[in-house]
């Protein structure tokens, strides 16, 4: 390839700007604030772990592991894996580094994560999430604590239409002879089903479920309920689930079919979903889940760990900012304008009063001096203070109502 040419952008990428920006920006200032509300305590987490860290949390016959992840040997000869999802990571740090002394720990993040998948409108190859997390807490108060906290979260950014689908997985027992009662029914027609479900039939039946492919579609209507398998303690569960939930006001639907990706889930499993028709669906697409996470009570054993009950959910940011729409970017509180050239010094003292109050300002020093003012009210700008000679004075005119005029005077003087 030609030296002069310039390099494209790598698939799946997104530069974000502009409007996008705003919103994507929005998504993450309400979600900090939000944790906030619910002290959960932020994290800052590697990009990059051990491939087996996610290989052995998530499990090998996942989508994730065996078709999605960013693998290479580093320098050293080891494999190293770009984070597909925050959960695995932040487990293996409770393990290493002695986060088990916090428990219960409520812990939140945000940031970049790396799939291989086919880029399309609201899926991306690099794409960011925020995520929550609590670990070490047994209780189904917990798991209404993180529910409430995610559509609080919609709710702040102003998304509507979109509605808790909940489901229970059980635990090890109950999945397991749900597992065992899948195997029986799809095995009996195990040749009509997509290729990748005829291979996922023994290793993880459940993902058939999860299937989007229209051969598989037809027969999970009529496939065995987790609810004719649930022990005395998960139907308990659950129910303290969804009457927590009730309390607190929040909407859900029981979806039966409902059971997310990964192998580490148990009990509770849920996502919000664009409804039928909505705004939001329209927004969205397919690609339609914008938050999803549950219990899972199995993940510190496969890595090594004590048995730990844990429960979290993590949210796909750009599907977030798609719902909440077009952020304009907004003008600054104050322009300051340089009429004569001669008085920047005056302007650069004056914006950094107006900043050091808290006022956001800009500086319009350039083009035509004549021009300048229109160009500040054109900008948006709320207020405008212009500088100019006049008389051989220098001289300070104040565009603005009342109430900013007085917080600029009091800033400037
Ligand atoms: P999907 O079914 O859409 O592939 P998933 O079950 O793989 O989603 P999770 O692993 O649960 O997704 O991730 C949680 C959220 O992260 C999703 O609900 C979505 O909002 C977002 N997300 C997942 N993969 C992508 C991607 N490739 N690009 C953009 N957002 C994504
Ligand atoms: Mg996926």
């Amino acid at each position: 390839m030609s030296k002069t040419q310039t390099p494209r952008p790598i698939r799946g990428t997104q530069d974000i700007f502009g409007p996008e920006a705003e919103a994507f920006a929005f998504v993450v200032e309400t979600f900090e604030r939000v944790r906030k509300l619910y002290r959960f305590r932020r994290v800052e987490m590697p990009v990059f772990e051990k491939t087996e860290v996610f290989s052995r949390a998530i499990g090998e016959t996942t989508d994730v592991v065996s078709k999605e992840m960013y693998s290479f040997e580093d320098r050293g000869g080891e494999s190293l894996t770009l984070r597909p999802e925050f959960t695995a990571g932040i487990a293996r740090a409770y393990l290493t580094e002695g986060w088990q002394q916090y428990a219960p720990l409520k812990v939140a993040t945000h940031g970049p994560l790396f799939r291989y998948e086919r880029p399309q409108k609201g899926r991306y190859r690099q794409f960011h999430q925020i995520d929550a997390e609590i670990i070490g807490a047994a209780e189904p108060q917990a798991d209404v604590e993180l529910l409430c906290m995610a559509d609080q979260l919609l709710k702040e950014l102003g998304i509507e239409g979109v509605t808790l689908h909940l489901n229970t997985l059980g635990d090890g027992d109950s999945r397991e002879a749900w597992r065992a009662a899948l195997i029986e029914y799809f095995g009996a027609v195990q040749g009509e089903l997509s290729e990748d479900s005829q291979e996922r039939l023994h290793k993880n039946p459940l993902r058939i479920l999860d299937s989007k492919d229209p051969r598989d579609r037809k027969f999970v209507g009529d496939a065995p309920r987790i609810d004719q398998f649930l022990s005395d303690d998960a139907r308990a569960f659950f129910d303290a689930v969804t009457s927590g939930l009730d309390a607190a006001g929040v909407r859900w639907e029981r979806a039966e079919t409902l059971v997310r990706g990964l192998d580490y889930y148990r009990h509770t499993a849920f996502e919000f979903i664009p409804d039928e028709g909505s705004a939001a669906a329209g927004a969205l697409g397919s690609q339609s889940t914008v938050l999803g996470g549950g219990r899972y009570d199995g993940l510190m054993e496969s890595l090594g760990g004590a048995p730990t009950p844990a429960v979290g959910w993590a949210a796909g940011i750009e599907r977030l900012a798609m719902l909440v729409g077009e952020k304009g970017e907004a003008g600054a509180d104050v322009a300051v304008v340089v009429e004569d050239d001669e008085l920047i010094g005056d302007a650069i003292v004056a914006i950094g009063k107006l900043r050091a109050a808290g006022m956001s300002a800009e500086l319009v020093a350039s083009g035509s001096p004549r021009k300048r003012f229109d160009k500040a009210v054109k900008s948006g700008a709320v207020s405008i203070v212009a500088l100019a000679t006049r008389d051989g004075e220098a001289d300070r005119r104040i565009k603005a109502d009342d109430v900013h005029a007085a917080k600029i005077e009091a800033a400037l003087s």
